[in-house]
């Protein structure tokens, strides 16, 4: 397979016509060859996203007419999804499940935001009788759209999705370690007839691709989901212009257990929690803090039902975790696992690369349990973003809180119990925007996906992940047409 980029409605091999091998981390097989963009590139696909701008071809097209365009998307989607899903475990392992999934919330993302931009937006206000004063939303420009290799369709259409239907022009760069989908997602918004110039896929690394797109003078915003220590480069980068920046970044999030919860739906919803997509997910569940009077028989069932989780390629139907993505971070995960034992965490199960026969060319990993470890612990610490979890214990509900809020990042949390005051009481202080009280994980395009502490800025999905790629501007319109006579003369 042979994956170009997409400028100004044609494809392209790029300027240097070098490429980039894709593999499947199932099996370490190269499945396609991508076109590798330069800074010339990138530079090209801004003037064309620029122009394609102030042309008007899209901004100035009815609510209506986008939303059909995006509804056409969201059809196409679901008609290939099939084909997608399987794109996607190839290229980044998950399970066929788990892609099936993304594929038709990636769908259902374009009929919201279809929906949404013709719904009434704006405000008018009351001033003195004389005046009228409102407020109207407008596209912010040439938005720069920056996404990593977990969800490579999914988190995609999160920004391609509010941005296009709010009448911005886009230059797109997926993760260079997952490329495949996001150039599908392309060849349907060719087929669609989405106007030329107005989404601009442009391929390759971060360093080049990514930093060029931020430091552009003529981009007039980034949104960009990733680490956080690429966020901070991010936001520094993009001072030059002083474009708006929204960030979605990573996380280490505690998933709070009472010893009065539902003992079998907790530990099913804190295993669902760390070990789907491989525990390559930001909002990852991958502190489990839990009450001491249950510790030890939470932790025994745990860990008795880790070790029954099916890890294979995630196109065997009978797997139900895949691979890590690529090589290079099972190596990052597995010095984290060697790091836990330096530090004197105790590990309960798990802990090595899967070298079996038939996974040995795979980057798989076995689902990895820490327990006995205290919060300066570097696996407590730092996002790890792998199938590896960690236990903490605490002995109340300020414990509790003191513990779930001890990490610099702040993206998700869960809590489980069957007293819901208690619930309530320790949801509201944990310090994080997406929250879930008796399950975890579950998120709706409705709803807002937004990050507190070092976890982010700005938010995705739901209104405000609108508002991100929209300008608000103030009218104030004169009622009265006369001279205000401020000046004598
Ligand atoms: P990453 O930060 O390494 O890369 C993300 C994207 O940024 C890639 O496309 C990469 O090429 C690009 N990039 C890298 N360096 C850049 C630079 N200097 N300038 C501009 N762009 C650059 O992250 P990753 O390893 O691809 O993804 C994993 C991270 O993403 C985790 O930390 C995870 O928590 C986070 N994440 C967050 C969310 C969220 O919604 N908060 C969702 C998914 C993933």
């Amino acid at each position: 397979m042979k994956l170009n980029m997409f400028i100004d409605g044609s494809w392209q091999a790029g300027s240097t016509n070098q490429t980039r091998q894709i593999v499947n981390p199932a099996n370490g097989e190269i499945i396609a060859e991508a076109a590798e963009g330069t800074t010339r590139d990138v530079e090209y696909a801004i003037s064309v996203a620029r122009k394609t701008f102030e042309s008007g071809i899209w901004s100035e097209k009815t609510a209506e007419e986008r939303a059909e365009v995006l509804l056409k998307i969201a059809q196409k989607i679901d008609e290939k999804q099939e084909e997608l899903a399987k794109l996607e475990t190839l290229d980044n392992g998950k399970t066929l499940r788990e892609a099936s999934y993304d594929m038709s919330d990636a769908a259902n993302c374009f009929r919201y935001y279809a929906g949404l931009i013709r719904a009434p937006h704006g405000e008018t206000y009351h001033v003195p009788d004389n005046m009228q004063a409102m407020v109207v939303r407008e596209p912010i420009g040439v938005c720069g759209l920056i996404v990593p290799w977990n969800y490579p369709l999914l988190m995609s259409v999160w920004k391609l999705a509010p941005a296009l239907a709010a009448g911005n022009t886009v230059v797109y760069k997926p993760s260079e370690v997952t490329p495949v989908t996001p150039v599908k997602l392309f060849e349907i918004f060719e087929e669609v007839g989405l106007p030329h110039g107005v989404a601009n896929l442009v391929l390759g690394e971060g360093k080049v691709v990514g930093h060029t797109i931020v430091e552009s003078h003529d981009v007039d915003m980034v949104s960009f989901t990733g680490g956080t220590e690429t966020g901070r480069h991010i936001m520094r980068t993009a001072a030059g212009n002083m474009k708006k920046v929204s960030l979605e970044l990573g996380g280490k999030s505690p998933n709070i257990i009472f010893a009065d919860s539902d003992f079998e739906t907790a530990v099913d919803y804190a295993l669902f929690g760390i070990f789907s997509g491989a525990g390559q997910v930001c909002s990852a569940g991958s502190r489990i803090l839990v009450e001491e009077s249950i510790q030890e028989a939470f932790i025994s069932r745990f860990v008795e039902r880790t070790k029954k989780i099916k890890v294979g390629p995630g196109l065997n139907p009978e797997s139900e975790m895949g691979p890590l993505v690529s090589e290079e971070h099972m190596k990052k995960v597995l010095r984290y696992i060697e790091i836990g034992k330096e530090e004197g965490a105790e590990l309960a199960c798990g802990g090595y690369r899967i070298l079996d026969e038939g996974y040995d060319k795979g980057y798989f990993v076995a689902p990895t349990v820490f327990i006995h470890t205290t919060p300066d612990m570097r696996i407590v610490q730092e996002e790890i973003f792998g199938p590896v979890v960690v236990f903490q214990t605490f002995k109340d509900e300020r414990e509790a809180i003191k513990l779930a809020n001890d990490t610099k990042y702040g993206l998700a949390g869960g809590v489980f119990t069957q007293d819901a005051a208690k619930a309530m009481r320790v949801i509201k202080k944990v310090r994080a925007g997406i929250t879930w009280v008796n399950t975890y994980h579950g998120t709706y395009n409705e709803a807002p996906w937004h990050g507190y502490k070092q976890s982010g800025i700005g938010s995705s999905l739901g209104t405000y992940g609108l508002d991100e790629f929209l300008e608000i501007k103030q009218i104030n319109f004169n009622l009265q047409v006369e001279p205000i006579g401020w000046f004598k003369n």
